[in-house]
C-alpha cells in the first residue's frame, strides 16, 4: 500500500496528472510547485475538469440505462461556491444535510427545487428554511421529525422521503456505514408503517417515495442490491395494504473510489448496471410501476480529482524507530486518518520520480500525538523545504476542517488546461477573530 513507485501512484492522482521534465507533479496542466510558490502551503487543488468527467460519467452511466435518473451531488463531500456553480452546470442536483448548505446553495444560485435535505436531527429553524425554499423534497429520517414537519408545515406542502434503515451491512469503516441496524440515521424497521401511516394522513405532507443510505465507500454492489430488494417489496406490501404509489427511490451515496494503486472498486458503470438492472426486475415481479431513481454521490465525484499539498518543515529521526517528517498542515486541514485510519498516498511534488529509500510518518503540525497524516511511507530522502502531494484529498478533507491551535484553514484552487484559479482564500487572522466579542 505504501510500497514508492510514481508510475503505478500516477494511477491514484487525478486523471490529468503527468511529471514534468523538471521531474515536478503537474495536474490540470499546472506545475504543482508554482502553485505552491503562489498561492503558499497547506494548498488544495482541484482537477475541474475530472470532475465535470465524473458528473457526466455518473449521468450517462445510470441515464442511458433506467429512463428516470436523477443524480444530485452529495455536497458534505466538498463544498464552495465554485463547486456548486460547477455542479449546476454539470445539471446535477443537491444533497444537504443543514440549513447552512441550502443558505451556500441560494448564495450559489444552485436552483433550490433541485435541493434533497437529509440529516438524522434537523432543527426547527432549518426545518422551516426548508418550507420556505421550496426545495424538492426533505428525506424524514425518524418520526419525531415527520411529527414535527407535519406540525409546520401548514399550507405549505411538504414533499417527502421516507429515510429506512434496511439492516444491511455495506463492509466499509464504522464510522462510513450508515444503515445497519445500530446507526443514528434513518427509520428503524419497527417504525416504518407507523411513519407512512403518520405521512399519509397528513395534509401538508406528500409522500413521494423512499430512501436509503447505506454508508461511504462501497466496493460491492451486491449491498445495494439486497437493500433495493427490501425496499422495494415493503413499496409493494405498503400499495397493498394503503394504496401507496411509489414514485421516488433514492438509494443514497456511496459510491467506492480507488485511494491505492491495488484498490479495485466496480466501476460507475458496472454500479449502474447491477443497480438498474435489479430494480427493472424486482418492479417487473412485484408488478410496480419503476420510481424515479435517484442516486447520492458525494465521494466518487471529488475523492481523486482533489490533491493536497504541504511543505515539509522539521525531520526528526529516532534512531532504529521512527523518522517523523512533519508538514504545515496535518489534522486541522485533513482528520481523516486520526479519525478512521484512512490512508493515502504521497509523492514528493519537486522531484515526483525520484525513487522510494526511506520509511518515514508524515505528521502534522498540530499539539497531538495522533496528528499523522500518512503512518509509514517510503520516500525519496526527504529534506526540509520539499513538497509532499498527497492524492486523493478532493472529498470529506477540506469540509472537516478546523481552526485547531489557530491555524488559517487552507486555500483552494482549481486546474484546468495550464490555468489555476484561486477559489477560496486561505483564512487571514480576521477569519478566526471575526465573530469574536
Ligand atoms: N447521501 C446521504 C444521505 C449521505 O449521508 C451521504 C454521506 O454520508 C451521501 C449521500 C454521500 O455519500 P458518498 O460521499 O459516500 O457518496
Amino acid at each position: 500500500m505504501n510500497g514508492f513507485d510514481y508510475t503505478s501512484l500516477m494511477s491514484v492522482f487525478p486523471p490529468s496528472s503527468a511529471v514534468s521534465d523538471r521531474g515536478r507533479l503537474m495536474v490540470g496542466g499546472c506545475d504543482t510547485v508554482s502553485l505552491v510558490q503562489t498561492y503558499g502551503t497547506p494548498l488544495y487543488v482541484f482537477d475541474e475538469a475530472g470532475i465535470r468527467a465524473r458528473c457526466a460519467e455518473f449521468r450517462n452511466e445510470f441515464g442511458s440505462r433506467y429512463p428516470d435518473v436523477s443524480v444530485i451531488y452529495a455536497c458534505k463531500a466538498f463544498t464552495c461556491l465554485a463547486m456548486l456553480q460547477l455542479i449546476t452546470e454539470e445539471g446535477l442536483g443537491l444533497d444537504v444535510v443543514s440549513g447552512g448548505e441550502i443558505e451556500y446553495a441560494r448564495v450559489a444560485g444552485s436552483p433550490l427545487g433541485n435541493i434533497s435535505f437529509a440529516g438524522n436531527n434537523k432543527a426547527p429553524w432549518e426545518l422551516e428554511l426548508a418550507l420556505n425554499s421550496a426545495i424538492r423534497h426533505i428525506v424524514v429520517d425518524n418520526l419525531p421529525e415527520l411529527e414535527l414537519l407535519a406540525g409546520m408545515a401548514g399550507d405549505r406542502r411538504a414533499d417527502i422521503l421516507l429515510r429506512l434503515s434496511p439492516g444491511i451491512d455495506p463492509h466499509t469503516h464504522k464510522f462510513n456505514t450508515t444503515g445497519t441496524v445500530d446507526s443514528k440515521f434513518g427509520l428503524p424497521r419497527p417504525d416504518w408503517d407507523k411513519a407512512v401511516l403518520l405521512a399519509l394522513g397528513s395534509p401538508c405532507v406528500r409522500l413521494r417515495g423512499l430512501h436509503f443510505h447505506l454508508g461511504s465507500g462501497l466496493f460491492e454492489v451486491e449491498p445495494y442490491l439486497e437493500a433495493i430488494g427490501i425496499v422495494l417489496e415493503y413499496a409493494a406490501d405498503i400499495r397493498r395494504r394503503y394504496g401507496f404509489e411509489l414514485e421516488v427511490l433514492s438509494i443514497g451515496g456511496g459510491y467506492g473510489v480507488a485511494y491505492h494503486p491495488e484498490d479495485r472498486p466496480p466501476s460507475i458503470a458496472d454500479f449502474a448496471e447491477a443497480i438498474t438492472s435489479q430494480l427493472r426486475r424486482k418492479c417487473s415481479d412485484l408488478n410496480l410501476s419503476l420510481p424515479q431513481l435517484v442516486i447520492e454521490p458525494g465521494r466518487a465525484i471529488v475523492a481523486q480529482y482533489g490533491i493536497s499539498l504541504y511543505t515539509v518543515g522539521v525531520i526528526k529521526e529516532i534512531p532504529g524507530i521512527r523518522t517523523y517528517v512533519s508538514v504545515d498542515g496535518g489534522m486541522g486541514d485533513n482528520i481523516r486518518y486520526p479519525l478512521y485510519g484512512f490512508v493515502q498516498e504521497t509523492l514528493v511534488a519537486n522531484r515526483a520520480a525520484s525513487p522510494g529509500t526511506k520509511k518515514v510518518t508524515i505528521s502534522g503540525k498540530y499539539c497531538e500525538s495522533g496528528d499523522i497524516l500518512v503512518p509509514e511511507v517510503t520516500l525519496p530522502d526527504i529534506q526540509s523545504g520539499d513538497i509532499l502531494a498527497m492524492a486523493g484529498s478532493g472529498a470529506y478533507a477540506v469540509p472537516m476542517a478546523s481552526n485547531y491551535n489557530g491555524n488559517y484553514r487552507p486555500a483552494v484552487v482549481f486546474v484546468k488546461d495550464g490555468t489555476a484559479r484561486l477559489v477560496r482564500c486561505r483564512e487571514t487572522i480576521e477569519d478566526l477573530t471575526g465573530r469574536d466579542i
